[in-house]
């Protein structure tokens, strides 16, 4: 088992290299072919399990095949996290995997300075990092555009619904301006799979795939 076994793409692994992963973790190994195939995604994996690099690679890999173009304030793609901390790992991880690439990450997140992450989110954006909160603020402020999402990761779902996310989810992926499921890739993670996050998997996706590991 090799990251090569999946086509990624140049600019992938090489980065894959400089991180040193030598070896997919089992969510990987499973994961990325299935998103690649461009199937929804409901994946049952915990903390620890390699499964940011598991949206994040076969996500960043479509967006290069796609062509990036230019950086706009309207993400191709989006991940959605319960933390600030989660979210800081996740976008440090994606800079690592878009390194000498076009593609701009961005993150957003409550707590701190608005004004900045707005700035930054005026440089452009191809993919987004955010909590529920923060980003419902920015798409209020009409900071955000969301009319480009073609990718759109929930991670750690079931934190964020017991941290009270869920009205604020609902309100970013049930806009108007939200490509509408069928017409955008979605992939939810999650710890465990009780009742509420299988309401929001039937709601969000469409026809999807599950994966337990
Ligand atoms: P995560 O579950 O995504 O938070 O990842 C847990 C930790 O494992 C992070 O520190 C990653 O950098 C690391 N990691 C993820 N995938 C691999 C891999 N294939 N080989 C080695 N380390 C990895």
């Amino acid at each position: 088992e090799s990251f090569h076994d999946v086509d990624m793409g140049e600019i992938i692994m090489s980065n894959i290299t400089l991180t040193r992963y030598t070896r997919p973790t089992p969510v990987q190994k499973y994961a990325i072919p299935i998103i690649k195939t461009k199937r929804d995604l409901m994946a049952c994996a915990q903390t620890g399990s390699g499964k940011t690099a598991a949206f994040l690679l076969p996500v960043l890999s479509q967006i290069y095949t796609d062509g990036p173009g230019e950086a706009l304030q309207y993400p191709i793609s989006l991940v959605l996290a319960p933390t600030r901390e989660l979210a800081l790992q996740i976008y440090d991880e994606a800079r690592k995997f878009s390194y000498r690439s076009r593609v701009r990450p961005c993150v957003v997140y409550g707590g701190a300075d608005i004004g900045q992450q707005i700035r930054d989110l005026e440089r452009g954006c191809h993919l987004l990092v955010a909590t529920p909160g923060r980003l419902v603020d920015m798409m209020e402020r009409g900071k955000i555009g969301l009319d480009y999402c073609k990718y759109l990761v929930l991670d750690e779902a079931d934190r964020m619904l017991d941290m009270g996310f869920e009205p604020q989810i609902r309100r970013i992926v049930e806009q108007d301006t939200m490509p509408p499921k069928g017409a955008r890739q979605t992939m939810m993670f999650s710890a465990t799979f009780p009742k509420e996050i299988q309401i929001l998997a039937r709601d969000f996706l469409e026809e999807y795939i599950f994966l337990a590991v």
